[in-house]
């Protein structure tokens, strides 16, 4: 039965939002079809992907373990545990406390870059952060961007000055969480046509203008050119890559680069505007993705959740920027959901205790 809406609108509503902007513009879908909200992932899994403050106090730590608990997240992978001091005392605290909920990955000192030592002093630092227990290493997106050396020379990402550290990587057997650039949208002008439009008005320092950065296509290139040159070092690309809206052309990136392997943190929008593509294409590649969100907020999770376990459709995004469209569900099958959730990840990070995950 059709419940009736008695409410009188007064006239001044009308026309007063005649004159709102797009910014405004928030349309509550009216579409009514079965809605499966998930609030708990099907297995407990990993997320390689995450950003915490490693020397928390033991408190916070507690309630962050609880969230964790509740989505049925086993594992946090921490990229940010800095090196030396920092990622000692960051291990000490979290896997101190929690010995099998997280992972910390280390990050390289990037002083004295000019130093012809350089190369070695990097890839021994990063030798000291494994023993003292970090599993990986992540680099950040100033790699390539932002990075500079003292003569005020942009670092590529395929800068040979770091060729010891990722052949050590190599030699530990521990991978390399790799996020360079950002989305493509973000290089291009900021036009009617552009589809990140409207994240470009609300947050303008998230623009890459080529008067002051390098293309897409050329931080893409160097951080290809990295891959295939270091064949024995495993790569994660961050954030599909920045491929997540051509999905074809990261499959022909990760058939030709065996050593590259990919994850979904922050790029579910793409997933969830193309479900029958994305359902076929991580079934093929059901092997090379990893389960990632990166900004912490456990409720955002669900989205996660609902997009990949369940065939809903039409529901919101977490964020009124990113996408400005609804999601989809994929309906993933049961074997590829494990290995995206944590078998991929087992696989690939050294050291996670196996013990909470099903077969
Ligand atoms: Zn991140």
């Amino acid at each position: 039965m059709l419940k009736l809406i008695l409410a009188v609108v007064p006239a001044a509503v009308f026309a007063q939002n005649a004159s709102m902007s797009i910014e405004d513009y928030k349309p509550k879908s009216t579409l009514v079809v079965p809605q499966h909200p998930v609030t708990r992932a099907k297995y407990p899994f990993i997320d390689v992907h995450n950003h915490q403050n490693s020397t928390m106090p033991v408190a916070e730590l507690d309630k962050l373990v609880k969230d964790m608990d509740g989505l049925n997240l086993q594992v946090m992978v921490n990229l940010s545990g800095g090196y030396g001091d920092r990622l000692e005392k960051g291990v000490a605290n979290m896997k101190g406390h929690y010995k099998n909920r997280f992972v910390v990955f280390a990050n390289i000192d990037f002083t004295n870059i000019d130093d012809p030592e350089y190369n070695k002093r990097a890839a021994a630092q990063l030798e000291r952060d494994v023993h003292n227990g970090a599993q990986g290493l992540k680099i950040f997106k100033n790699f390539g961007m932002d990075l500079k050396d003292t003569k005020g020379q942009r670092i590529h990402v395929d800068d040979p000055r770091f060729d010891d550290v990722f052949e050590t990587c190599a030699r530990l057997k521990i991978p390399v969480l790799i996020h360079t650039a950002e989305p493509w949208s973000f290089f291009q002008p900021m036009d009617q046509y552009n589809e990140r439009w409207l994240e470009l008005k609300t947050h303008p320092g998230r623009a890459r203008p080529p008067d002051k950065y390098p293309s897409w296509e050329t931080l893409m290139g160097e951080q290809h050119n990295l891959f295939a040159r270091h064949p024995n070092t495993v790569f994660i690309a961050a954030h599909l890559g920045w491929l997540g809206n051509n999905l074809a052309e990261l499959g022909r990136l990760l058939d030709r680069l065996p050593n590259v392997n990919t994850e979904i943190a922050a790029v579910l929008y793409e997933l969830g505007r193309q479900p029958r593509f994305a359902r076929e294409w991580l079934i093929k590649y059901q092997d090379r993705v990893m389960f990632g969100k990166d900004a912490w907020n456990a409720q955002e999770y669900y989205t996660y959740f609902r997009v990949l376990e369940t065939a809903d459709e039409y529901f919101d995004y977490y964020r009124k920027y990113h996408a400005f469209w609804q999601m989809y569900g994929l309906d993933l099958p049961d074997e590829v959901l494990k290995k995206l959730y944590y078998k991929n990840a087992l696989r690939i990070i050294p050291g996670i205790d196996r013990s909470a995950f099903p077969d």
